[in-house]
C-alpha cells in the first residue's frame, strides 16, 4: 500500500530550471505586471492553441466571469446552472443581476437544454450555462433559444480547457467562453484566467475593466477593478503550455483505468465521452446510487479516506442551496440536480496519477458495494 495520500488533484508544473529560465527575462526587464511581454506571449500561445480570434487574460477565472458579466451590459435576469463550483452563481449575483434556476440533464449533467425556454421572461437578458466536467453543453439548443429571444450566452468553459467540439475550439461558441487557470485546473498559469469573446467592442471594455476602467492616461470612462495576470503567472502559463497534450494524454490512461475498472457496476454511473468532441478528461465523476449500489457515496468516500485517498463531492451542494442565498432561492425546483448533488463524487484525476493506484482507488469502491 501507498504511504503518500492521494488527493483528487494535482498541479502540473514545468521542470524548475525551465521556470527560471522563463523569468529571467523579468530580472533584466523590471517588468512585472501590466500587460507585459509575457502576457502578450502567453495570449498569443493560447490564441494559438485554443484555435480563437480573440482572448484577454485574468488574474484568474471568476474575474474573467465576472468583468465578463459587467462587459456584456446585462441586466434583470439570467438562466443558469445550480450544478457548478460558486464561482458560477456569484459571479452573476455579484453584478446585481438575478440568477434563474434550470434543471440540469442527468446524462452528462450540464443545464438542461428542454427547460431553458420555459424560465425565460421579459427580464432574461443572457443564459449562463457550464460546460461542467468538461461535458459540453447542448449548444445547439441553446444558440437557437438565445437567437428566438435575443439573449446573450457566456459559457463558464472553467472545465473545458483545450476541448474541441465539432472541430472547433470550444472558446469559440456563444457570446463569451471564461477559462480558469488555477493551479487545480487542466491548464493553469498558478493562478488565472480568461475570456474568448466574439465582439471585438466586448474585448475593449474587458481590457478596460480589468485596468480600473482607465482609458488612457486622463480618461476614466469605467468603473472597474483590477484584474490583470502578472508577468510571473504568465511565464507559468508558457511553460505549462509546452507540456499541456502530454499532460492530457497521461489524463487519458488515467480515464481509461478508470473506465475499465468502473463501468458496468449496478448503481454506478461513470461519465462517458461525449460525440463530436475531443476532450481533456478534466474530471471522474461517479453517480452512486446507494439504492442499487449497496453503498452510499458517503460511505464510499470514507472508504477511500480510510486508505488516504481522498475524493471530493464535486457538486455538494447546489449553489441555490448555499447558505449565502438562504431564503431566496429553492433547490427543490431543480430536483435532478439536487439528487445528482447527493450522489456524485469525484475521483482523483491528474496527470501523474499512477495506474497502480487507480487500479487500487477502483478496488476500494469496487469492495464498498453490497456491504
Ligand atoms: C474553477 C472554477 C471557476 C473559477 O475559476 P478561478 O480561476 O478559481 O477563479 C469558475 N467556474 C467553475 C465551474 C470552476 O470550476
Amino acid at each position: 500500500m501507498s504511504k503518500n495520500k492521494i488527493l483528487v488533484t494535482r498541479s502540473s508544473m514545468p521542470p524548475f530550471e525551465e521556470y527560471v529560465n522563463e523569468i529571467k527575462e523579468i530580472w533584466e526587464s523590471h517588468w512585472l505586471t501590466n500587460m507585459g511581454p509575457k502576457h502578450n506571449q502567453l495570449k498569443e500561445k493560447l490564441k494559438d492553441y485554443l484555435g480563437v480570434d480573440n482572448i484577454s487574460l485574468f488574474t484568474n477565472g471568476h474575474n474573467a466571469l465576472e468583468l465578463c458579466l459587467q462587459a456584456m451590459n446585462l441586466n434583470g435576469e439570467v438562466i443558469t446552472t445550480p450544478f457548478t463550483f460558486a464561482s458560477t452563481t456569484h459571479a452573476i449575483v455579484r453584478n446585481g443581476l438575478t440568477p434563474v434556476f434550470c434543471d440540469i440533464d442527468p446524462k452528462d449533467y450540464t443545464i438542461d437544454a428542454d427547460k431553458i425556454e420555459s424560465l425565460v421572461t421579459d427580464k432574461t437578458s443572457a443564459i449562463v450555462p457550464v460546460h461542467i466536467y468538461g461535458n459540453i453543453c447542448n449548444i445547439e439548443k441553446i444558440e437557437q433559444i438565445a437567437y428566438k429571444y435575443g439573449l446573450k450566452v457566456i459559457y463558464d468553459a472553467a472545465h473545458a480547457f483545450g476541448i474541441k467540439y465539432k472541430g472547433k475550439g470550444i472558446g469559440n461558441y456563444g457570446d463569451a467562453s471564461i477559462f480558469s487557470f488555477h493551479a487545480t485546473k487542466v491548464f493553469n498559469t498558478i493562478e488565472g484566467g480568461a475570456v474568448c469573446y466574439r465582439d471585438e467592442e466586448v474585448g475593449r471594455t474587458l481590457y478596460q475593466l480589468h485596468d480600473f476602467g482607465i482609458k488612457d492616461a486622463e480618461t476614466v470612462n469605467g468603473i472597474g477593478t483590477n484584474a490583470k495576470m502578472n508577468e510571473f503567472c504568465a511565464a507559468m502559463g508558457i511553460c505549462n503550455l509546452r507540456y499541456i497534450d502530454a499532460e492530457i494524454a497521461k489524463r487519458k490512461k488515467v480515464y481509461e483505468c478508470y473506465m475499465d475498472n468502473l463501468s458496468g457496476i449496478d448503481g454506478l454511473r461513470v461519465n462517458v465521452i461525449q460525440s463530436d468532441t475531443v476532450p481533456n478528461y478534466s474530471y471522474f465523476p461517479v453517480v452512486i446510487d446507494e439504492k442499487i449500489f449497496g453503498a452510499t457515496r458517503n460511505e464510499v468516500m470514507d472508504n477511500l479516506m480510510r486508505n488516504d485517498i481522498y475524493s471530493r463531492k464535486y457538486f455538494y451542494p447546489l449553489t441555490n442551496a448555499f447558505d449565502s442565498y438562504h431564503g431566496r432561492f429553492n433547490p427543490l425546483q431543480t430536483p435532478i440536480a439536487l439528487h445528482i448533488s447527493k450522489r456524485v463524487l469525484t475521483l482523483p484525476m491528474y496527470a501523474d496519477l499512477d495506474i497502480a493506484e487507480v487500479k487500487r482507488i477502483s478496488q476500494i469502491i469496487r469492495s464498498s458495494a453490497n456491504k
